[in-house]
């Protein structure tokens, strides 16, 4: 597969560099495959399904080809999967897709942990080990820590702001031994990541070591995300018409989001033939996609804090990729797009739980909520010329190629559930009267002792730090 660039359609790279480089410096764009291969009808059609590991495997195949054989593939994907997405029907028309049965309890885990072991395997025939730095508000410190732990030729080093992040949070980065270490930097998130890209600007320390970043624009972190999509939409278009009693529904994914990363993996997946007929953007007050789809003007702006905090994101990175693949008025035909605050949250944790038993997380809520006002009557009304002012919650005005399908009562929806509700326990406390269970992965890490070694904020302190500790 050839990866071109969000910023110059000239560039062709592979994968290794696509990889290896996380973004084209030279440009400062995203890489990006110039195709999406589509799965062949037979694989697709098949009843039952698939299994996880073997879409995993057919999707990934094509973007690796020539450059990881498929044995080696296999062997990452194996790895890479002890755990599967679940599809769990709570009413007749809505399936949430868990996505947090890997050891960090969110939808990260599929991605990094997919990243680590091609980086991996790439980084065998060079010399030494490669220094991951990263920066982290909460989240994806802990699945980038989780997925390169015993990882071999690769160490990692987090950086997060101290006492700006959850207790859990706070366990999940701090308590690995081996390859993965923690800094508690006297700081905000910002000024982690500031540390983190001074180093790699910085030249005497890039002579010393080989230094690499792993955060969310890497395409080896978006691509896996897509093989879910496609899992779910194939187990919910055979198992729908039994549940729903619709001869042939419409499939709508509805997608929790901040950097929107997860969202365009699920444009891959639909490219590559997954049977989704449309999306819906669901967000937090970092309404800035939401906007940009009811008003066409897209601003970025500085991110405010929700329940939902891994979705505070106001200016979010992979817009770039969404305007390199479609225009505007593609993505309206395929995007819903609806946004809750805090209070719509809480009210929509509830509201799950009343209305199908089931406990959802702060981010999921807002997908459960998004699906259950569509089909409840917010499209029927958008369709019937009522727009909802589009800087007051709810869903966005801008009716999607797909909205009759919504009033004709012919669609079903998956809500990706990206966490795991005990990871945001008091919120949902507060929603529903009760903690959620703690999964045993979670209460393990709760036991162990914090290792994180504090630092100033200060940049020369932090290379001292970095040329006494790491390994050449
Ligand atoms: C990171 C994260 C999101 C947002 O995903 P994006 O790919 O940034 O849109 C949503 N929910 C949870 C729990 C997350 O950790």
């Amino acid at each position: 597969m050839i990866y071109t660039d969000t910023r110059d359609s000239k560039v062709q790279a592979d994968f290794r560099t696509a990889v290896m480089s996380g973004m084209n410096a030279e440009t400062g764009g995203l890489y990006i495959p110039v195709a999406f291969p589509k799965l062949e009808p037979s694989f697709i059609n098949k009843n039952p399904e698939p299994s996880f590991r073997d879409i995993a495997f057919t999707m990934a195949k094509p973007y690796v080809e020539g450059e990881i054989p498929d044995d080696d593939l296999m062997e990452i994907i194996q790895d890479a999967y002890p755990f599967t997405p679940k599809v769990v029907p709570v009413d007749n028309t809505s399936y949430v897709l868990e996505l947090f049965h890997g050891p960090t309890c969110a939808f990260k885990d599929f991605g990094a942990r997919f990243m680590a072991r091609v980086m991996s395997y790439f980084n065998r025939s060079e010399n030494g080990t490669l220094h991951i730095l990263v920066a982290t508000s909460g989240d994806t410190g802990s699945a980038v820590g989780s997925a390169f732990h015993n990882v071999p030729g690769l160490d990692v080093t987090i950086l997060y702001p101290e006492g700006k992040i959850s207790e859990i949070q706070e366990k999940q980065l701090s308590t690995f031994t081996g390859n993965v270490r923690a800094l508690k930097v006297k700081g905000t998130f910002d000024d982690c990541q500031k540390l983190v890209k001074t180093a790699f600007t910085d030249e005497e320390l890039r002579k010393e070591f080989r230094l690499s970043s792993a955060n969310s624009i890497n395409i080896s972190r978006l691509l896996p995300q897509s093989f879910y999509y496609m899992y779910s939409s194939l187990v919910v278009k055979n198992r729908a018409p039994l549940d729903s009693k619709i001869e042939k529904p419409s499939i709508i994914t509805i997608v929790p989001s901040g950097n929107f990363g997860n969202l365009t993996s699920g444009l891959i997946a639909k490219e590559m033939g997954a049977p989704i007929r449309g999306f819906v953007a669901a967000t937090n007050t970092n309404r800035t996609i939401p906007d940009w789809i009811a008003t066409g003007d897209y601003t970025a702006r500085a991110s405010v804090e929700t329940y939902a905090n891994a979705m505070d994101v106001g200016a979010p990175s992979n817009y770039e990729r969404i305007k390199a693949m479609y225009t505007l008025e593609q993505v309206r035909s395929m995007f819903a797009s609806y946004w809750l605050d805090n209070d719509g949250i809480k009210d929509a944790i509830n509201s799950c739980n009343t209305r199908t038993g089931y406990v959802i997380d702060p981010h999921g809520a807002i997908g459960w909520k998004a699906w259950d006002d569509i089909r409840g009557g917010a499209m029927d009304a958008l369709v019937n010329g009522q727009k909802n002012d589009f800087t007051k919650p709810g869903l966005t005005p801008n009716a999607p190629e797909w909205a009759n399908e919504i009033v004709q009562k012919n669609a079903v929806g998956i809500i990706l559930e990206t966490a795991h509700p005990a990871k945001f326990g008091s919120i949902v406390k507060d929603s529903i009267g009760r903690e959620p269970a703690i999964p045993q992965r979670l209460q393990d890490v709760m036991a162990l002792p914090d290792r994180a070694v504090p630092i100033e904020n200060n940049y020369e302190l932090f290379k001292d730090w970095l040329k006494a500790n790491l390994s050449k």
